[in-house]
């Protein structure tokens, strides 16, 4: 029943609109000539029909972009309409996927979107969100920073929820007002032109939606996939307004629905609230099988990511930053090798290639694209797109880290952190090399020994070595310079045939019947047996969907021992070498069980321990030559726990390991199967253990025997796009096209750690983000020494403090800082710019102003909610 005095007939606000994947079944090029056709005929029926009021352009930009590229004449009629409100544009760029792009992506795609809208005329303050494959728990929080406070979405919701209308918030106390599309957003389809069936189709839509609503005005979406406007709608609603008994068709907005929910409820109280993400395929498919669907796509998507945010953005804006404080003394060094012309010298042109960089990355983000569900072609095109990404990404890192040894000290290895500091760790340089002398060490300011081996797989140009070594104390957001100390060659010996690598805080060995590892924690004394164990499965599902075939056939060790070899022994670190094969079932077979023919897949796992680091590394490589199937590796925790914690964005999501009660009319079985971001944590307060990775975005909290087992999806293969003859889900996700690429035949690579520790999840993860933002290294040959041997620009303190954004403000005037709590409770901190500044203030994600910065003697103090997302500007 509506919450409070309601008009008397029921408002029944039709939404024209039409659901444009960029790419999916078709590749990028087929749907825009079907896109030109559309806004042809969308333009057309604007011009000519007065009556026709309002169309909704999907929540996205890119798709006004991509017409406007072939008809740039039609602009200004474009613009017109978004001023007028006759179209609705953004506010995404993209409508994404929420689990897979990082929190980071999430904002510069409502950046972007906004930036695209606003120059065509406004923005739709909507967070509309058709089609994504499940809510995010901090979607709310990231829609309040463009000032978003209403949100319309499909996919994930259950029983539980009861209404069509309630807040959404996040632990921070952000909230958005959420019309949920029951019935998706396709309800009104197949589209009526003939006024009995329009009438029909309406009265059955308010059988549907009225008992849900709690406000008498109804959002009827009307659109779908592809499908053109309707030059009839406008008729067709006044005819049948003149038959509706106790109820209006309005052909209106989004932003029109939400007025009148508002208007209509008495404050935030009227309505029920929720928190937390929404991952259920009770009413609607879930697709939770596109976690793990084309895993390179994952894996590509997070190094671009990290390349540009953690990379790129932070060391082009302080290269900038140091030419503009050391003015004339500033020294540009000569252009490296290759083209004689000089890279950029304009902070602007830098700006302007990362904004193209940026472009690139979300072009792979619509969730048909990111999510590995569509055709092959579709996706064998967004590894270019990945390319440039990294090439430009690259280029403007390594030419931004060159520029800033050209400052500091020369012959020296400069190691930059991009994440807070101190920081210990490992990292790679390449090196002069000395005729009869090797490095052996790398030498601190403080003249602090830091030892270093060398790597001889590693080949660099002559007269060059690659070293590995721990490089100590290394600021936060900065760097740290070494020189290098070299000795005479002395012979060591035979190497050491030892088959256990160790540290102060692990001991690590093999087990050869499974492959597996067996880690004594030796500062609780805990036992871990089992650990990366490899387990294929079979899969008779498709690109959505995982289904076990039935019975399965579980391959979980190797056909024969494996073979251990120790290939690294130096004071920086030791690696063990795990060889061995795996026989896998070649494919299902046309019944759709698992073959009795077998194929041979090589394994190699490389297990590194570094002193200092409570981290174990692992890298597995496997050749797969086997179709329809799921290979995880698992890793037993010992641990009881009811509960799994993973990272996603903003903040950690505490998940049951159990799965819910379901029943048969659900769309889709429930599964265990869940997003992380860079860590999964099992834990019972006493200690846990985290898995740490990078790009591998599904796990499993598994209920075992002993205890919680993680397991980590590395492949998962399949042949079909969609099929509809398993039992995991009803009915088709997308049409039944063979997708061969999806069964990932060839070399993979995958990496990440395993990391034990006592208390809770909060005690470790830092050295999963460690883990997954590597340090990086480069030999300083000369330069000026103006800067000191070691430097930070910027500088956090406080517990659970994670930074997402240093980088320049979008409209070149100052420095932008976005940080959040990570913890489940309030934290304080501060922040350091060290470069000079004259105001700092806190800004909204579109970096417009707030309020003004607490100083305190050069520091921003910060007191965060839990999970709250602060963004900072520093003008100049
Ligand atoms: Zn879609």
């Amino acid at each position: 029943m509506p919450a409070t005095a309601a008009p008397d007939r029921w408002r029944l606000v039709l939404v024209p609109h039409t659901h444009w994947d960029r790419e999916w079944y078709f590749p990028y090029q087929r749907f825009r000539a079907r896109l030109a056709g559309f806004f042809d005929l969308l333009l057309d029926i604007l011009e000519r029909d007065p009556e026709y009021r309002h169309f909704m352009l999907d929540g996205h930009t890119i798709l006004v972009e991509d017409y406007l590229e072939v008809r740039p004449d039609r602009r200004a009629l474009i613009e017109r309409y978004v001023r007028e409100g006759r179209l609705a544009a953004g506010p995404w760029y993209v409508i994404p996927d929420e689990s897979l792009p990082s929190g980071e992506a999430l904002v510069r795609n409502l950046l972007r979107g906004h930036r695209v809208a606003q120059e065509l005329g406004g923005v739709m303050p909507v967070g509309y969100l058709p089609d994504p494959f499940g809510q995010i728990a901090h979607l709310p929080a990231i829609l309040r920073g463009f000032g978003i406070e209403r949100c319309v979405f499909w996919r994930g919701t259950d029983d539980s929820l009861k209404t069509t209308e309630f807040f959404w918030e996040t632990a921070d106390g952000s909230d958005v007002l959420v019309k949920h599309i029951a019935g998706g957003y396709g309800i009104g389809g197949p589209f009526p032109i003939e006024e009995d069936a329009f009438y029909d189709k309406i009265e059955d839509i308010r059988a549907r939606l009225q008992p849900l609503a709690r406000v008498r005005t109804l959002l009827v979406m009307w659109g779908s996939d592809h499908v053109p406007p309707q030059p009839e709608l406008p008729g067709l609603i006044r005819a049948t307004n003149a038959r509706l008994a106790g109820a209006e068709i309005v052909h209106g907005s989004l932003p029109q629905v939400f007025e009148e929910i508002e208007a209509h409820v008495a404050g935030p109280n009227g309505l029920p609230r929720r928190r937390g993400e929404f991952r259920s395929g009770q009413h609607a498919h879930l697709l939770p099988g596109v976690l793990s669907a084309r895993v390179w796509i994952k894996q590509r998507t997070f190094a671009c990511e990290q390349l540009l945010t953690r990379w790129a953005e932070p060391l082009a804006l302080w290269s900038g930053l140091l030419r503009r404080r050391l003015g004339e003394n500033w020294h540009e060094p000569p252009p490296p090798a290759g083209p004689t012309s000089p890279h950029p010298k304009e902070a602007q042109s830098e700006a302007g290639l990362l904004d193209r960089a940026w472009r690139l990355l979300l072009e792979n983000q619509p969730h048909d694209s990111i999510c590995g569900c569509s055709v092959d072609q579709t996706h064998d095109e967004m590894r270019p797109r990945f390319d440039q990404c990294d090439q430009i990404g690259d280029d403007v890192a390594y030419e931004a880290m060159r520029r800033i040894g050209a400052q500091g000290p020369a012959e020296r290895v400069h190691v930059f952190n991009p994440l807070p500091g101190p920081r210990t760790d490992y990292a790679k340089a390449v090196v002069p090399a000395q005729s009869g002398a090797e490095p052996v060490a790398l030498v601190d300011d403080h003249g602090k020994r830091w030892p270093c081996q060398r790597i001889a797989s590693a080949a660099p140009r002559p007269g060059r070595v690659t070293v590995g070594f721990v490089a100590g104390d290394v600021p936060g957001f900065g760097y740290q310079t070494y020189k290098i100390e070299y000795a005479a060659v002395t012979n060591t010996g035979r190497p050491p045939r030892a088959l256990a690598i160790e540290n102060e805080f692990f001991k690590v060995t093999v087990d050869r019947a499974t492959g597996a590892l067996n880690v004594l924690d030796k500062k609780t004394g805990a036992r871990h047996r089992g650990l990366n164990r490899l387990v294929d499965g079979g899969d008779r599902g498709d690109e959505y969907n995982y289904c076990a075939p039935d019975p399965d056939a579980l391959v979980d060790r190797p056909a024969a021992p494996a073979q251990v070899r120790l290939v690294e022994s130096g004071p920086a670190r030791q690696t063990l070498e795990v060889t061995m094969t795996y026989r896998l079932p070649a494919a299902l077979t046309p019944a759709r069980e698992r073959a009795r023919r077998v194929v041979s897949c090589p394994v190699r796992v490389l297990v590194s321990l570094s002193p200092g680091i409570p981290r174990i590394d692992v890298r597995t490589e496997i050749e797969n030559r086997a179709e329809d199937h799921r290979l995880r590796a698992h890793f037993p925790s010992g641990v009881r726990t009811e509960v799994s914690h993973a990272e996603q964005h903003f903040g950690v999501v505490t998940r049951p390991v159990a799965l819910p009660t379901s029943d048969r009319t659900w769309s889709e079985e429930p599964v265990g199967t869940h997003p992380q971001k860079t860590f999964v944590d099992v834990n019972d307060g006493k200690r846990g253990l985290m898995i740490a990775n990078k790009g591998l975005q599904e796990y499993e909290a598994l209920d075992a025997r002993g205890g919680v087992t993680v397991a980590v999806t590395l492949l998962r293969c399949v042949g079909w796009l969609s099929r509809m003859d398993f039992p995991s889900r009803k009915g088709h996700a997308g049409p039944p096209l063979a997708t061969p690429g999806a069964q990932l035949l060839g070399r993979h690579v995958f990496e990440y750690s395993i990391i034990p520790h006592a208390g809770g999840w909060p005690r470790a993860y830092a050295d999963a983000h460690r883990f997954a933002t590597p340090m990086r290294a480069r030999w300083n040959q000369s330069g000026t020494g103006q800067l000191p041997p070691s430097a930070s620009l910027l500088e956090l303190a406080g517990d659970g403090l994670v930074v997402t954004a240093l980088k320049r403000a979008e409209d070149g005037d100052g420095v932008v800082v976005r940080l959040y709590n990570t913890l489940d409770k309030k934290s304080s901190g501060r922040v350091r710019l060290a470069e000079p500044w004259s105001r700092a203030e806190l800004v909204d994600m579109k970096e417009d102003a707030l309020t003004p910065a607490d100083v305190v003697d050069g520091d921003v103090r910060l007191d965060l909610r839990p999970n709250q997302i602060v963004t900072l500007r520093f003008a100049p």
